[in-house]
């Protein structure tokens, strides 16, 4: 089969309104195509690099992976690919799409193709690239928005704290990993002493501010490893790993005395309040979780008889 010079020009035609990128090169990697989607994005012209090497005149392309690329598809005599989730830049072009705006660089999938002389050896690589921004920005867009429902299913929405039903799950994992991994974690509960007062005296959200403040006392006092959560109303629960009942005592202790020691301010002066607390370890005897957390709980109540203010811990 003869090509016809015609036949050749429309094909040149045809590969610059492909809207994706078209380079092929040789086995030296000289350019022996290059087309108008590659020089309007790369701002090179097709005289400027035809017959030179593509990474001589592309210094910052990631060469070393990008000829491993092209040797395998050759001795593979297969297509090669790239998508864009495991190298979203090959070429470093400015990103004009709208839709994607946010994203500086246009994200590319990549194709290589191996090109077979008439007598079917592999005597040069046509290389296409694909522009994904939009896809690579609306993906990326969806995990985000994933995440955060995950998180917002975890988190209480007054305090930022963990909701009850996550940081419960924390302590079955907790429970479960002590047997296993032979760990030492205790539980901390505490409630607001005389809360209903601060709302009868103050309104339904000034004790919202008050539960927040609390909260925001109680995350100042924990470290990253304890799981901290808001269990109830005004009641919250701490998970504290590899800690023992009475190492946990020193940091229920320092919280109880932070959150004495503050003055809300209010309308009418000052508001102080207080905290109760109850600390269980988890023992041998504690067969499930329930068990270690009523424990901590009756704990806490009996501080509230002793007149609160005050920190116990379950025998
Ligand atoms: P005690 O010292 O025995 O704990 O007395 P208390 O008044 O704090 O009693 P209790 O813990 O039983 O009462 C909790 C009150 O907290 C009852 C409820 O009206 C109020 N409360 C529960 N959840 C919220 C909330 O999200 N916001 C506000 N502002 N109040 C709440
Ligand atoms: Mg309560
Ligand atoms: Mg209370």
């Amino acid at each position: 089969m003869t090509l016809e010079l015609s036949d050749f020009h429309w094909t040149m035609q045809l590969i610059d309104t492909l809207d994706a990128g078209l380079i092929v090169v040789d086995k030296e990697h000289k350019v022996c195509a290059w087309n108008s989607f590659m020089q309007n994005y790369s701002g090179v012209n097709a005289d400027q690099i035809m017959g030179r090497s593509l990474f001589e005149c592309y210094p910052n392309l990631p060469e070393k992976w990008l000829k491993t690329k092209l040797s395998s598809t050759e001795k593979m005599r297969t297509r090669g690919f790239s998508n864009w989730k495991d190298r979203p830049i090959i070429f470093e072009f400015k990103n004009f799409s709208p839709i994607s705006q946010g994203l500086l660089n246009m994200y590319q999938n990549m194709v290589i193709t191996p090109l077979k002389s008439p007598t079917g050896e592999i005597t040069h690589f046509a290389i296409m690239l694909q522009d994904v921004s939009d896809i690579a920005k609306s993906q990326m867009h969806l995990k985000r928005s994933n995440e955060k429902l995950t998180e917002l299913g975890r988190v209480d929405g007054l305090t930022g704290l963990f909701n009850r039903a996550y940081w419960e799950s924390c302590v079955i994992e907790a429970f479960n990993e002590a047997k296993t991994k032979n760990r030492q974690p205790t539980l901390v509960m505490f409630d607001i002493d005389y809360f209903k007062r601060v709302n009868d005296n103050f309104g339904h959200s000034f004790g919202d501010e008050v539960i927040k403040e609390t909260a925001s006392q109680l995350s100042k006092a924990a470290r990253g490893s304890d799981v901290c959560g808001r269990y109830g109303g005004e009641e919250f629960a701490v998970l504290l790993n590899d800690t023992t009942a009475d190492q946990a005592y020193y940091f229920a202790e320092r919280l109880r005395k932070r959150i004495e020691s503050l003055d809300i301010e209010t309308t009418e002066g000052s508001l102080k309040y207080t905290i109760s607390l109850g600390i269980a370890e988890l023992t041998t005897d504690d067969s499930n979780h329930v068990e270690w957390l009523k424990r901590a709980d009756k704990a806490l109540y009996q501080s509230k008889e002793a007149g609160r203010n005050s920190t116990n811990i379950a025998s």
